[in-house]
């Protein structure tokens, strides 16, 4: 990377303070990259695997490749295919979890495999009486008015004490009891968030029988051993729900959280994986290279002045060139 500018610019305030992140974590930490197959790789998704390969390799953290299709309705095969040959393409290659090559065979890190493991989850919170059915539809949460001061719907709470046997069609939810969840964010700093007040009882389960993406998500970053986990800024409202799902669930040291910022259009809307102008695929048809394409992420979320091309094994010089001097 060419010098001139780094430590010492504006740009160091997007990049955690790696030393104190180090100091946070055990030896050999691992993190995670997280997809879910709902759709192609978008650069969005490259900004995040800039910051989690980038900062495990910086850290000398593992990295785990999981593949979130919880989501039956959404998720595609073919998704995953492509987005596991799309990471190979940018040389995003995970020491752990899914693999990039190779025909698809089951997976301990593919939620689509992984039903006992939530039923095991499932019953440990049932057993401590915290689980309870509840046959409140996504509309009728809705109905109940617009309780938004967090922009999402809190569930008041209808079903629970009700006592209804849990039944087919009927969807399952964790009490979350009253209190606040303080973390220290790695990039952002200090936070405090209450899940009961965001979100109120957290469902587990749909009324289709699938699991959500706040359960699965906890109980996998616990039965993966993830010590950090990285992530979009647009995921930081619900850390607070999962690190409290994470102690129900008996863990007793929760992972440490770093929200990296998003990437937008010039026009401030968030990338989404409908915006064929962004997707990896796209980029590579049109004729770029894989230095290319991550050099326009990293330079598109503020990580580097300008588009220049950037490989996957130098991005720990990316953050180790920002470093704040301190
Ligand atoms: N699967 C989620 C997504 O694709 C990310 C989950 C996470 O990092 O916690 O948005």
């Amino acid at each position: 990377m060419a010098s001139g500018w780094g430590e010492g610019s504006t740009l160091s305030g997007m990049v955690p303070n790696l030393k104190a992140l180090a100091a946070r974590l055990p030896a050999a930490p691992r993190t995670r990259f997280a997809p879910a197959p709902t759709g192609y790789l978008h650069l969005g998704h490259v900004v995040s695997a800039i910051h989690v390969w980038g900062i495990a390799r910086a850290l000398g953290a593992s990295v785990v490749l999981r593949v979130e299709d919880h989501d039956r309705g959404r998720c595609r095969p073919g998704y995953e295919a492509a987005l596991r040959e799309d990471l190979a393409w940018l040389g995003f290659v995970p020491d752990l979890g899914v693999p990039l090559e190779g025909p698809p065979a089951p997976s301990a890190f593919r939620q689509g495999d992984c039903s006992p493991r939530y039923e095991a989850a499932l019953a440990w919170l049932r057993a401590r009486g915290l689980v309870y059915a509840c046959r409140c539809s996504r509309r009728d949460i809705a109905r109940q008015g617009p309780d938004v001061a967090n922009e999402e719907s809190r569930y008041a709470g209808t079903c629970r004490d009700l006592g209804l046997p849990e039944a087919p069609g009927l969807g399952l939810r964790v009490r979350m009891a009253p209190g606040e969840e303080r973390f220290d964010d790695a990039r952002l700093g200090p936070q405090v968030q209450e899940p009961s007040a965001q979100c109120g009882d957290l469902l587990v389960r749909d009324r289709l029988g699938q699991w959500t993406y706040q359960f699965a998500v906890a109980v996998d970053d616990l039965a993966h051993g993830i010590d950090l986990v990285i992530r979009g800024e647009d995921l930081l409202a619900s850390t607070g729900r999962q690190l409290r799902l994470a102690r129900l669930l008996g863990r007793t040291v929760p992972p440490v959280f770093l929200h990296h910022p998003l990437v937008r259009h010039p026009g401030g809307a968030k990338l989404s994986k409908a915006n064929r102008d962004t997707g990896v695929r796209e980029l590579r048809a049109a004729g770029m290279l894989a230095v290319e394409v991550i050099g326009e992420a990293a330079y598109r979320a503020g990580l580097q002045p300008d588009p220049r091309p950037l490989a996957a094994d130098d991005l720990p010089d990316l953050f180790t060139t920002l470093q704040p001097a301190r």
